[in-house]
């Protein structure tokens, strides 16, 4: 690639070219052929009257015009090479006057030889000429040898001519453009390696400081930008702002839309934001869809809180993209310095956590940093921390919650619940810290974790004889990602465990999110023979007909449905629930059965398995495994149907 530098110097060195063999030619031109003329004459035996020194001055004079008129005003040089042809045309017109007017056509033709070359060579600038020129003249001594008219001095004096035209004029000027193009190339590719070094220099620079889709303040760049900013706060002792902003649902553009869809809205909304902020403040992106913008002497709350506001009205207005209107929503979160904290990275991570306080409020869009937040945003992070250690420590482990069939009152199968012991020993349940991993992605080892633990538990229960299912809960994220199906198999594989007893649980929000990458992953795992349960149905989008279309083997219904339904405050659902299920041969689990009674209602209404409390609380493995052995002989009860 020649940059354009390289470029305009090239075109430079054309131009000096051009016009420095124009001035070579035609002065050999101008001196030559009128020289060749008195040569002629003088000679002995030469026709008087057979040349003609005013037609042999047009060409010559025609020459040295153009130089000097190409010396003399430089615009001109750009046209060197359209005049150079009309001295060409010139010569040629030239060279038939003196073949018609004169006797000896031959030696006319080859002086006129010279002329022409002589220009073509100014022309064209190249030395392929030089070979045809070569020929030319051997053609010349061979004709005037095999005609007896070699030593003829007429012949003599136009090969005189021919032959010192061409060793005065154009060995050194080939030798000159051939010394200069050499010059020039080094001279180009230094330049040009220079220009590239700059170039990818800049670049570099630019990647690491700017976001190559938006053209934004990167990450780093922010950074350094709200330090510069908190310093000049302290100076004035004035406050400056943090504003975190994170699209609300992006993912869900760039999964149905695709993501040179998502680019595209990332960087008109970038450009829209920026021109609301102008010079109240600076916009970067931080990643994915969150955004920083630093509010330099923020002078009250209010106002701040206001340029947030319209943040969020300049992102709402829709999108139009391929004919689409695309409604986008945000939230902001406010840190301000030095009430909120004195360092970037704390100030944007309050922001960040504020953030987080709006988009969950379901409120106005904007919050503030708070100390309240302050002691969740320090356990969010001590969680992930700590998370992420546990997965390779040790800290994790699987309990298991016995599933029981409702005709028989055996237990099936049992649904595995993480736990995790933090290293002061405290023991969470999900609740403490499922979202914290989801938020974080987290998930996506800690889930891989345990699907292996669960894999290696179902194929020790098949060892072992026991026949018991085991059922796993996947997130929605860890369902959404492209490894997803390649980490279940590694489970299977690793474990040994056998796909029929082992069920996934997702909920109906994994579904819905993404439909066709997650047609092809349900499709993928029906393919490895494991069943797929829609997990806390009811409580999302409860909709029957992606049920079918998914082909999702079994449903569970909510604890919510469960609980009260002895007052019959759930019964109509449960039993439409049970119902609709069934006619799509789908079979039903109910979860949260906590008494007797609702086990035998929902065994009454059909439901064909019950998972509780009152069947048995999550348990660790080896615990489980103790009930198994007591459960062998007596089964849980499902206070019979019949006797009621
Ligand atoms: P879930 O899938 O709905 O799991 C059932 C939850 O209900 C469990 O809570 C269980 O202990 C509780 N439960 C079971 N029977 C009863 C009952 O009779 N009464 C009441 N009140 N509760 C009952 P747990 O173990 O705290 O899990 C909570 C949620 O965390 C689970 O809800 C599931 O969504 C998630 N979760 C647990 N383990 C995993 C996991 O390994 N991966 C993923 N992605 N999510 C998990
Ligand atoms: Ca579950
Ligand atoms: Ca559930």
């Amino acid at each position: 690639m020649v940059t354009p530098r390289a470029d305009a110097e090239y075109a430079r060195w054309l131009r000096l070219n051009a016009t420095s063999t124009l001035l070579i030619y035609s002065g050999l031109i101008a001196v030559l052929l009128p020289a060749f003329h008195f040569v002629l004459r003088a000679l002995p035996g030469v026709p008087p009257g057979s040349d003609s020194l005013p037609l042999r001055c047009v060409s010559a004079g025609l020459s040295a015009a153009i130089a000097i008129a190409v010396v003399a005003f430089p615009a001109l040089r750009r046209y060197a090479l359209t005049l150079q042809f009309f001295n060409v045309l010139a010569c040629v017109v030239v060279i038939v006057m003196l073949v018609v007017n004169s006797g000896n056509h031959y030696a006319y033709v080859a002086s006129g030889l010279l002329a022409i070359v002589g220009a073509q060579q100014a022309f064209y600038r190249t030395s392929h000429l030089a070979a045809t020129f070569a020929i030319g003249f051997c053609a010349h001594v061979g004709y005037a040898a095999a005609h007896g008219i070699l030593w003829d001095p007429m012949n003599l004096a136009a090969l005189g001519t021919v032959g010192s035209g061409y060793l005065v004029g154009f060995i050194p000027a080939a030798l000159r453009i051939k010394i200069q193009t050499a010059d020039i190339r080094n001279r180009l590719a230094a330049q040009q390696v220079k220009e590239e070094l700059l170039d990818a220099q800049t670049a570099l620079m630019q990647l690491a400081r700017y976001d190559a889709l938006t053209g934004l303040p990167n990450r780093t760049t922010v950074q350094e930008l709200l330090a510069e900013e908190i310093a000049s706060a302290e100076r004035t002792e004035a406050r400056c702002a943090v504003a975190f902003v994170d699209l609300d649902r992006f993912k869900d553009v760039n999964d149905t839309l695709g993501h040179e869809v998502g680019d595209r809205v990332l960087r008109e909304l970038s450009a829209r934001v920026s021109k609301v902020i102008g010079a109240a403040g600076v916009l970067a992106r931080w990643g994915g869809d969150e955004f920083v913008v630093i509010v330099p002497s923020a002078l009250d709350d209010e106002i701040i809180e206001l340029l947030a506001r319209s943040f969020i009205h300049t992102i709402a207005e829709p999108f139009s993209v391929d004919g689409i209107e695309l409604a986008i929503s945000a939230s902001v979160g406010i840190a301000v310095y030095p009430r909120d904290g004195a360092e970037p990275s704390v100030l944007i991570r309050n922001a960040d956590t504020a953030m987080y306080k709006a988009k969950h409020d379901m409120g106005s869009g904007v919050a503030f940093f708070s100390d309240e937040l302050h002691a969740i945003a320090a356990n969010r992070h001590y969680v992930q921390n700590e998370l992420r250690r546990a997965i390779t420590d040790g800290g994790l482990e699987l309990y298991y919650q016995p599933i029981v069939e409702a005709r028989s009152g055996h237990v099936v199968a049992a649904e595995a619940l993480v736990r995790w012991t933090d290293h002061d020993g405290r023991l969470h349940l999900p609740s403490d810290f499922m979202a914290i991993a989801e938020d974080s992605r987290i998930i996506v080892p800690l889930g891989a974790w345990v699907l292996n633990a669960a894999c290696e538990r179902a194929a020790r229960w098949r060892r072992e004889g026991r026949g018991i299912g085991v059922a796993v809960n996947v997130s929605p994220r860890q369902f959404a990602h492209p490894d997803f199906v390649e980490t279940l198999a590694r489970a299977l594989r690793g474990s040994g465990a056998s796909p029929e007893d082992v069920e996934i649980e997702i909920t109906e929000a994994a579904i819905m999110s993404n439909v066709d990458p997650v047609l092809a992953t349900l499709q993928a795992v029906h393919r490895m023979g494991i069943r797929v349960a829609i997990d806390d149905f009811g409580t999302g989008y409860s909709s029957f007909a992606y049920l079918k279309r998914f082909e999702v083997d079994s449903l569970k219904i909510d604890r919510t449905f469960v609980e009260g339904i002895e007052r019959d405050d759930n019964l109509a659902i449960a039993r439409s629930i049970i119902s609709v299920a069934h006619a799509l041969g789908l079979p039903v689990t109910a979860e949260g059965v906590e008494t007797p009674l609702q086990a035998r209602i929902l065994a009454e209404l059909g439901c064909d398995r019950l998972q509780g409390y009152y069947f048995g609380r999550p348990i660790t493995a080896g615990a489980f495994d103790v009930t198994l052995e007591r459960d062998a002989a007596a089964t849980v009860g499902v206070p019979s149907v019949v006797c009621s």
